[in-house]
């Protein structure tokens, strides 16, 4: 029997097992072990992947359960992809630019400085060579990638001092990992890279100036208002964070085709799902922060965030020439990034606008 997969019953049991009446050993029932990198119920991100989990077990009629364990409940956060591609879990719900020590490729299929927003990760991955690249990239280490969730566009973060000019960036001590940090680095700045849980009293005793997380409503959560009170927008560095799902490839191939259609499905579901979750919590938990708690939304100027596009495009030009597959996903990037931004003029850009202007519409 594959260690894999437990398949509940069957193996080893003698003829007539079935006249058991437990269902715990209902023959072909299925349990996968999904590690995430969230905690327990981190809204949004483990609540996500726990809906995930419970479409897949409902929509299975239980024949496919998918148990979830939280970070550091079956191996640490940053071993989950080490723990599915050796077999020891199943699957996991992941933000796969963790991963990018393994390839930087993985970077493109989580966000990028100056990359695609969530619908256009969404048209790249399904419609434009994405996923057929992610399939390629997995293959490598033994996985399956799908789609799982969405955070949208990210804030530039919380500043204890207004940030007015390139000048001011020069030293500023800000959390920010990855990717997004070795720019912050490039025009001057110091990046570092601290777990969620160690930026609020890194803020609070001034061992850091300034630091992104995600958006208003798990922002808001943090309580990063308390210590900082300028809020900058936009994010340049995670415009659209995809969430992935990863799968033991044998244990992938060992599904059936309703269950992958299904794993499938769910995925889908739930890509959709966490987003509009962040979509419609952040617009309440944004007012919140303003009305309730004093918090300045500031924009970021043109100027600091051109030097920031600039040091972008050049960084992930460098990122391209690490290995023969991120080469290869690079410039199916670039193309579709190219092809979104000449779209996005005449379409959600130019009609975002156009709502803007002062003329009276409801209240
Ligand atoms: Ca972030």
């Amino acid at each position: 029997m594959d260690r894999r997969s437990v398949l509940t019953g069957a193996a080893g049991l003698a003829v007539g097992a079935a006249t058991f009446a437990s269902p715990a050993i209902a023959k072909g029932k299925k349990e996968l072990k999904m590690v995430t990198t969230w905690p327990k119920n981190f809204p949004g991100l483990g609540t996500g992947a726990q809906r995930f989990a419970d479409r897949v077990t409902a929509s299975s009629g239980g024949d496919l359960t998918i148990k979830l364990y939280a970070a550091g409940e079956l191996v640490p956060p940053f071993e989950s992809f080490d723990a599915v591609s050796s077999g020891t879990a199943d699957l996991y719900h992941a933000a796969d630019y963790y991963w990018k020590g393994k390839s930087a490729a993985y970077n493109f299929f989580t966000a990028v400085p100056f990359g695609l927003t969530a619908n256009e990760m969404d048209a790249w991955i399904h419609h434009a060579g994405g996923q057929e690249l992610w399939d390629e990239l997995g293959s490598q280490f033994g996985l399956k990638h799908l789609l799982g969730g969405n955070t949208g566009v990210q804030w530039g973060g919380w500043f204890k001092k207004e940030i007015n000019s390139l000048e001011d960036m020069k030293g500023l001590k800000m959390r920010m990992p990855g990717l997004g940090g070795d720019v912050l680095n490039e025009i001057g700045a110091n990046a570092l890279a601290l777990p969620g849980g160690e930026i609020y009293p890194a803020l609070q005793s001034g061992a850091i100036d300034a630091s992104e997380w995600v958006g208003p409503w798990n922002d808001l959560a943090f309580g990063f208002y308390k210590v900082a009170k300028n809020y900058y927008y936009p994010g340049f560095h995670e415009p659209g964070s995809s969430l992935g799902i990863g799968m033991n490839s044998k244990v992938w191939e060992g599904l059936s085709k309703p269950h992958q259609a299904l794993v499938q499905n769910a995925a889908l579901a739930e890509n959709n799902y966490m987003y509009a979750e962040f979509n419609a919590r952040n617009g309440d938990a944004l007012k919140t922060l303003v009305t309730k708690h004093g918090v300045v939304v500031r924009k970021t100027s043109d100027d600091i965030l051109n030097a920031l596009g600039a040091a972008s495009g050049q960084l992930m030009a460098d990122v391209a020439n690490t290995d023969k597959i991120t080469r290869k996903v690079y410039d199916s990037f670039i193309k579709f990034r190219k092809n979104a931004i000449s779209m996005a003029k005449y379409s959600d850009e130019a009609y975002s606008k156009a709502r803007r202007l002062p003329f009276k519409y409801g209240g």
